[in-house]
């Protein structure tokens, strides 16, 4: 399938290059260095993801190249789809890939549901960066200090720093090479890890301040809602990294995060009906991944997510009876 990717991306002169919603280090990395690779092929390409990239990866080099749009009546040969285990996780525009005649689907999360006309899945990579940097190294196109960039921060983000179990010998040896192409860790650190806005810190505050252990110990659960995001004036880009406070804590297999992601519907029956993400963490023991596929979403064994609309009462005694059960 690789080689078949290759014939496309050399013979397509338009390209789309997307990512999923609300992306993190490795949805936008992968963007990047893929967008910064066919533009070296002088492609047309349109760099897409519907929401603003966090400010943590600001930073990242051509980051201002990435659109939340796409112009009304632009065509593509092609569109290559980044880290999105299903089309939905593009955004409200998934849609659009329907008009697009070639589809190419780059993933590493074991859920993927083979969209595409093309793809290339593969759960054993440590993050979607590193299926990019072989498809580049394939196409022998060269490696610069900007596209390096990108993949190593794709790769140290998805791997929690070289902490998650997804982390393998390729996470150090592509990483290894980016440094010789010019990445200068500490400065990416500092990007990623080193600098958070005082909201930020408040909104961990009161994550932890959420704290919730099931009666078995086995679950930790923090909630965020949208009033915690007012008051600290914070947006969803701040919550990453928040559930590993809850995943450290000592015997438990299980952490769960909820996070109202729109304001609830008022003036109907279901008056405290409301949206929310929930993302799930494992020790290793529990297929989070399975949970999560049940409710619609999908991930990895040990970290995956889905979204829901209910009450939180109603969502939390759901997430606690199944750990009781565990
Ligand atoms: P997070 O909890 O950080 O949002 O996501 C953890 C993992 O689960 C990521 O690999 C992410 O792509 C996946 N994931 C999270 N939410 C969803 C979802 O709604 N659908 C699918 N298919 N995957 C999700
Ligand atoms: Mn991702």
């Amino acid at each position: 399938m690789m080689e078949e990717i290759i014939a496309l991306l050399r013979k397509s002169e338009t390209l789309l290059v997307t990512s999923h919603a609300n992306p993190d280090g490795d949805a936008i990395g992968a963007l990047l260095a893929m967008g910064l690779a066919l533009k070296g092929l002088n492609k047309r390409v349109t760099l897409y993801n519907e929401s603003p990239i966090p400010a943590v990866y600001r930073f990242l080099p051509s980051v201002d190249a990435v659109c939340g749009d796409i112009p009304a009546g632009q065509r593509f040969d092609a569109a290559v789809v980044l880290d999105c285990g299903d089309m939905t996780r593009i955004g409200e525009r998934f849609t659009l890939l329907k008009e697009i005649p070639r589809v190419v689907n780059i993933d590493h999360h074991l859920t993927n549901t083979g969209f595409g006309h093309y793809r290339i899945i593969d759960p054993g990579a440590c993050a979607s960066t590193e299926i990019v940097f072989r498809l580049l190294k394939r196409m022998e196109i060269p490696i610069d200090s900007d596209i390096a960039t990108s993949i190593y921060t794709g790769i140290l983000t998805d791997t929690g720093s070289f902490r998650f179990a997804n982390t393998n010998a390729a996470a150090f040896d592509i990483c290894a090479e980016m440094v010789e192409r010019g990445v200068i860790p500490h400065e990416v650190a500092r990007h990623v890890y080193g600098t958070y806005s005082l909201g930020r810190i408040k909104l961990l505050n009161m994550a932890l301040d959420s704290l919730e252990i099931s009666v078995n110990g086995k679950l930790s659960l923090m909630t965020l809602t949208r009033n915690m995001f007012e008051e600290t004036g914070t947006h969803l880009e701040d919550v990453d990294g928040l559930i590993n406070y809850a995943k450290r804590i000592e015997d438990v297999r299980v952490a769960a995060l909820i996070v109202e992601t729109r304001n609830g519907r008022s003036g109907n029956a279901r008056g405290d009906v409301r949206r929310f993400h929930v993302s799930l963490r494992s020790d290793g023991s529990v297929d989070v991944a399975a949970i999560a596929a049940a409710y619609g979403g999908g991930g990895h064994a040990a970290a995956a997510g889905f979204g829901i609309e209910a009450s939180l009462a109603d969502l939390k005694l759901r997430i606690i009876d199944w750990a009781n059960g565990l």
